[in-house]
């Protein structure tokens, strides 16, 4: 566990059991030691059909944690309490979850029965997330608050009057000047008060990658000036009292508590400023930003790390508002957050099989380098390269080893050197770097999953998170591996991790499955992955604790898209599809054997896109082209 950090990043959530498999605290640490779940058990479960209860999903697979969810609301929540009381704050916390993170149904509804004891909404940012919002608060605390974000039109602005009118706590958060003009006609012509509240573009500017759209010259709110004109076009329709909220978010992953509160702070003044123009002011929406340490490293230098803990980002903020309330002496308003990675990024762990591993370098033995067809200059570069060896010259003798291989490359290119001569050089090449420079060679594992589809971040943005074996945790591993997907892009590979790695220390895979986890990606891997090589989305199963020790209960399981899904998805319609091969098997393989063969090609629109399980790992590693 010491090797791949887990007790930095996967505290109090993640640990290494005895077996040496993955353990997971879904109460975080104060769960008992015998309540743990382990990992590998739940995969087992889920994927093998031949174990007791077993459901045969295919891999990748998404195991959710409802509970590790509860206790991050719970410790968001408590975090807030604990500051508000400490620092004497004469209000409250009532958080929101941006819906944007997981919009999974589960996840949300989930999130909406945990956060009603203590009043938690939801945040929406178009028109369906609305939708999905309003459904699913339908049965939350009538308190909560459903904030609507984003660019709007009258038929976005119409829903949440609506919604208000239906009971739900809505507010209209103004992201552009022309929304007022709407809010206000159609707000009129439903005969609904609206709650408006407005973001506001600020100053501060966060210098990480999820902050370029921050700061003045940023993609989103209102600037000083466009809040003046807002505030007057409510004081002429005289819904001036209709203006409550104040909104901003600098970005995603804060770095620091002191980049929160200089943003908070000024966030404050203006919220201070609108109160005195006469808006009956009466929350504070800080945005998202409450951060994931990645790596567990703390350091908060970078998009992988934040250097502070839930409690000091509460207290931070509070202090932050009571500072410029109180020298305004503006009555201190109830804080609200749009907390997204930190709230569901712990819930889920993404499991999938590293499938193969390519040995680059043969041994002496198998290299069999036929001179004759090298050329001269080849020829001398051998030698001096063995030369090389003799006097242990480690460099001249991959300066020659290198020169030789080009040149055999080239004369493969020219056509005077066989397929057979040049793979003798690659070995000979291989083996050079690995038995005389002494560094282990780096291998490729194949993992049975779409980075495209299920990391995308990594592909997009270079976010990095930890993966790790689930199980042989108590062996040490043998080999140093980058990953590859199974697109047909050279971009599907992960050779990056966490520590600043180039390679992933991993175990030879053995006769049984080889399982690895990417974890804390419960936040926007889900929402952001795509089809690319029609890969869809990995099978999804919830978990829970249950009675007895080290129990637990698959309560909720869903395959991932079958093939003829995904097809559905580009347009295509897998019956029509599989009707025209089927006429074309029967036209020419005969009646009787077309049928029978076309019930093969059936099996495979009904199955997910992924390989199969294989109890072997002996394919080659991919060089993807494209
Ligand atoms: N609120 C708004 C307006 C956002 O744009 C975002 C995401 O960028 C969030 C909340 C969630 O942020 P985070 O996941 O950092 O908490």
């Amino acid at each position: 566990s010491t090797l791949y950090r887990i007790d930095n990043w996967g505290a109090p959530y993640f640990a290494v059991n005895d077996s040496g498999n993955i353990t997971v605290r879904p109460h975080g640490s104060s769960t008992l030691s015998h309540q743990e779940i382990d990992l590998l058990k739940v995969v087992k479960k889920a994927s093998d059909p031949k174990s007791v209860g077993g459901l045969g999903l295919q891999m990748p697979l998404i195991v959710r944690f409802p509970d590790v969810l509860k206790n991050r609301l719970e410790s968001l929540q408590s975090a807030f309490v604990s500051a508000i009381q400490t620092q004497g704050y004469e209000s409250r916390y009532q958080g929101v979850y941006p819906v944007k993170c997981n919009q999974d149904r589960f996840v949300v509804e989930d999130i909406v029965k945990f956060g009603t004891p203590f009043r938690f909404g939801l945040e929406a940012g178009s028109k369906p997330e609305l939708l999905l919002a309003m459904s699913c608060l339908c049965k939350g605390n009538p308190e909560a608050l459903l904030i609507c974000n984003g660019f709007k039109d009258a038929e976005y602005i119409s829903l949440a009057l609506l919604a208000r009118k239906f009971q739900f706590n809505t507010v209209i958060v103004l992201e552009q000047e022309e929304e007022v003009k709407l809010v206000i006609d159609i707000s009129k012509k439903l005969s609904v008060r609206p709650v408006i509240g407005l973001r506001a573009k600020l100053r501060t500017k966060h210098s990480g990658h999820f902050g370029s759209t921050s700061g003045e010259k940023g993609k989103f709110g209102l600037t000083t000036n466009h809040i003046l004109r807002v505030v007057k076009d409510l004081h002429d329709s005289d819904m001036l009292d209709c203006l409550q909220l104040l909104h901003f978010h600098i970005g995603s992953q804060i770095p620091s508590t002191a980049l929160l509160q200089d943003g908070v702070s000024e966030a404050a003044q203006i919220y201070s400023e609108l109160t005195r123009l006469g808006a009956d002011m009466k929350v504070i929406d800080i945005g998202g930003g409450l951060g994931i340490d990645y790596d567990g490293s703390k350091s908060g230098n970078s998009d992988l790390s934040v250097s502070y803990s839930l409690e000091e980002y509460a207290s931070a903020v509070v202090n932050a508002i009571q500072v410029v309330c109180d020298r305004k002496s503006v009555k201190h308003p109830i804080i609200c957050s749009e907390s997204g990675r930190a709230i569901v990024s712990h819930h889920s762990v993404l499991i999938f099989e590293a499938m193969s591993t390519t040995d680059t370098a043969p041994s002496m033995n198998q290299i069999n380098l036929p001179f004759i067809e090298l050329s001269e200059d080849a020829r001398s570069d051998y030698w001096n390269m063995s030369d090389a060896v003799m006097r242990h010259d480690n460099e001249t003798c991959l300066f020659y080893a290198d020169q030789l291989k080009q040149r055999c490359v080239e004369q493969f290119k020219e056509g005077s050197l066989g397929i057979e001569q040049l793979a003798a050089v690659d070995g000979l090449f291989d083996l050079v770097t690995k038995t005389i420079v002494e560094t282990e060679p780096v291998r490729t594992y194949l993992v049975n999953l779409s980075i495209f589809t299920s990391i995308p971040d990594f592909w997009s943005i270079g976010q990095i998170f930890p993966i790790v074996p689930i199980h042989r945790l108590d062996q040490k591993p043998e080999v140093k591996a980058i990953l590859s997907d199974l697109t047909c892009d050279s971009d599907g590979k992960i050779d990056k991790f966490i520590g600043g790695e180039a390679n992933l220390p991993l175990h030879k895979p053995g006769n049984g499955q080889y399982y690895l986890g990417m974890f804390l990606g419960g936040a926007y891997q889900e929402a952001l992955g795509g089809v690319h090589n029609l890969f869809g989305s990995p099978s999804v199963v919830t978990v829970l604790q249950s009675d007895g020790p080290h129990s637990f209960a698959i309560t909720h399981a869903m395959s991932g898209p079958s093939c003829a899904d995904v097809l559905r998805v580009m347009q295509h319609e897998p019956k029509l599809m599989f009707e025209n091969l089927k006429h074309r098997a029967e036209e020419f393989c005969g009646i009787d054997a077309g049928s029978c063969l076309a019930s093969t090609v059936a099996r495979s629109f009904q199955n997910m896109p992924y390989l199969e399980p294989r109890s072997s790992c002996s394919l080659t590693a991919m060089n993807n082209g494209g």
